[in-house]
């Protein structure tokens, strides 16, 4: 991947899928980032349904991580935060980000 280009793609066919059709979500290119260990981050404002996705070097290159399964976790944060499941531990909240994201990539990848 050597733009944003994917990721934008990424989000038009999932973001209907996921019932987040109405969040703007601004894609930020992190690669400057080059020490971070992190593949992709999401912050948002509930209130606004606007979110930021970070997509730092991992991301980019063309290794062994999964883009798209990735790109899901940090939606189904989106999913979580709007059922504003905060009973959830933040460990909890990324293993249920990760089990749904795997889910939804076998149904629909
Ligand atoms: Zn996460």
């Amino acid at each position: 991947m050597k733009t944003l280009k994917p990721v934008h793609s990424f989000l038009k066919a999932w973001q209907p899928r996921l019932l987040l059709a109405d969040w703007h979500i601004r894609v930020v290119d992190s690669r400057a980032e080059a020490s971070s260990s992190t593949i992709a981050h999401i912050t948002f404002e509930l209130s606004e349904k606007e979110a930021i996705l970070y997509c730092y070097p991992m991301l980019f290159g063309e290794n062994r991580i999964d883009r798209t399964r990735t790109l899901l976790h940090e939606l189904v944060h989106l999913v979580v935060t709007e059922l504003e499941v905060k009973l959830l531990a933040d460990a909890m909240e990324e293993r249920l980000c990760d089990r749904f994201a795997k889910i939804l990539q076998e149904l629909g990848g």
